[in-house]
């Protein structure tokens, strides 16, 4: 059978100001590392023999129907602007369709130079991009809106970071991959038209339902409640929220030096190149409103009355902390078996955060075993647990089954730091068990499975992780 992608593409057609056609740049040997079926099922691409999959997905062979180019975006770096990025090393093969109605871009991460490539190699090396494609499912498989993974090669080649890497290239799957920064782009060079046209092409592929800019810009301030607001109830850091890796659909994007909290800290930072803190676990939400009023800027510049709509965008920057401690009240709550809502709840779920730091406890162990009453277990000081527990033991009287929702909650397994680096050590060796383990595993977060105890257990002393590297 051959591998047959049905391309629909509609970025293409937005005129060459958007983007700059770019083929792929051949690899020496590719071969195929992983083929998501269940994904590609959902996007009706029909899978090959490997090595036709290996030569597509490592870009050594164009797919009937793609059109494949680098897309042109601007973006805030760690808060200082940045008017020409674009895709330095990903390549845009074109759109399909799932099953599901919706549009999903085919793009292939590591893929060669383009035209926004400056000093950059244009390719990835093997760590990264299997951090990516398991991390980036198991987000999914956590029900966190996010990027996919459809395949991984590897090339052959050496890619020369902090020494010689074995390189591969990653097949993504995402929404779109318009960004904030996309939109910064045409602002920043006051090209008004532009601007318009792909604001209506934001709104027809993503909210069909918003009206005008401003619409657009409040349907964006809502996925990115949902988005931030679930990184933060699974633990998860992105470590690098600029506005170039800030999505419109609202998807987590950009898995770089991302990583999940093992003890619950919330100025927990592990990207190596965040030295101020900038991302820190808890900065997220107040970052992804200083994102969205970047959008808001970039938005405003197409418009008539400006002033009229500056009124407006900032109510709807304004309203966006309330509406994500909304979001981040109502997953919190779920997390300790409340469906209901009580003014005391706030208190309730910030006290046992407290006592978590305190007693440096493991944020997703710990919230997993309040559904078996085990959680007395992972404090150090129990005794300041206890009156805690008592408070909770009371208001979870007031639920039908707070044990289900906590169990539809709480994780079991997360993509734990320590283990993605041991799955990267041992596949630089050439052996993919522990990749092929993670991802199985990962697929069903919620449910204890015999055998991956392992992949439960925080990391000993020697093996924690305190730093990723940015080294993509
Ligand atoms: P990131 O930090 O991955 O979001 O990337 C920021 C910018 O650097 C984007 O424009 C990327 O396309 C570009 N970039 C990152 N790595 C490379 C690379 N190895 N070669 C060329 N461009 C790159
Ligand atoms: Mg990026």
């Amino acid at each position: 059978m051959a591998l047959h992608i049905p391309f629909d593409n509609t970025y293409a057609q937005l005129g060459s100001g958007f983007y700059s056609r770019q083929r792929p740049a051949p690899v020496a040997a590719p071969q195929l590392i992983a083929f998501n079926q269940t994904l590609a099922d959902l996007l009706q691409v029909q899978a090959g023999d490997l090595v036709e999959m290996a030569e597509v997905f490592a870009g050594n062979q164009v797919p009937e129907g793609a059109d494949p180019l680098a897309q042109a975006y601007a973006g805030h770096q760690f808060g200082t602007f940045n008017p020409q990025l674009g895709d330095g090393r990903a390549i845009l093969l074109g759109e399909v369709l799932g099953t599901d109605g919706r549009r999903y871009d085919l793009q292939l991460k590591g893929a060669g130079r383009t035209p926004y490539s400056r000093q950059g190699d244009g390719r990835a090396w093997l760590g990264p991009v299997l951090r990516e494609y398991v991390v980036s499912e198991a987000m999914f498989a956590l029900g966190v809106p996010t990027t996919r993974a459809l395949a991984a090669v590897s090339t052959g080649e050496t890619v020369w970071r902090e020494g010689g890497m074995p390189g591969a290239v990653l097949t993504r799957v995402a929404a779109s991959h318009l960004r904030v920064g996309t939109f910064q782009f045409f602002a920043a060079r006051g090209q008004t038209a532009a601007l318009r046209q792909l604001t209506e092409y934001a709104i027809s592929r993503h909210y069909p339902q918003a009206e005008g800019p401003m619409g657009l810009l409040r349907a964006v301030r809502d996925a990115q409640v949902r988005l931030i607001a679930a990184w933060m109830s699974v633990g998860f850091i992105h470590g690098v929220m600029n506005t170039d890796n800030s999505s419109i659909s609202g998807e987590t994007i950009d898995y770089g030096p991302c990583a999940f909290m093992d003890h619950y800290r919330t100025d927990q930072v592990f990207s190596s190149i965040d030295r101020m803190g900038r991302y820190a676990y808890s900065n997220q939400p107040s970052i992804a409103v200083w994102n969205l009023a970047q959008l808001a800027t970039a938005l405003i510049q197409q418009l008539d009355d400006p002033q009229q709509a500056v009124e407006e965008a900032t109510e709807i920057v304004h309203t966006m902390p309330a509406l994500i401690e909304t979001e981040w009240l109502r997953l919190f709550r779920r997390k300790i078996g409340l469906e209901t809502a009580q003014d005391a709840d706030m208190d309730l779920i910030s006290d046992l955060l407290e006592l978590m730091e305190q007693g440096q406890a493991d944020f997703t162990n710990s919230f997993r075993a309040l559904a078996d009453g085990r959680a007395v277990d992972y404090f150090r000081d129990s005794k300041a647990f206890e009156p805690w527990q008592a408070r909770w033991m009371q208001r979870r009287e007031q639920e039908q089954d707070p044990q289900a929702i906590m169990r539809a909650s709480n994780p079991v397994y997360i993509p734990r730091n320590h283990r993605i680096e041991e799955m990267i050590a041992s596949a630089v060796a050439g052996d993919f068990t522990l990749f092929e383990r993670l991802g199985t595993v990962l697929q069903q977060p919620f449910t204890e499975q015999q055998g991956a105890e392992d992949l439960q257990r925080p990391p000993e002393a020697h093996e924690v992780v305190t730093a990723t590297f940015c080294g993509t």
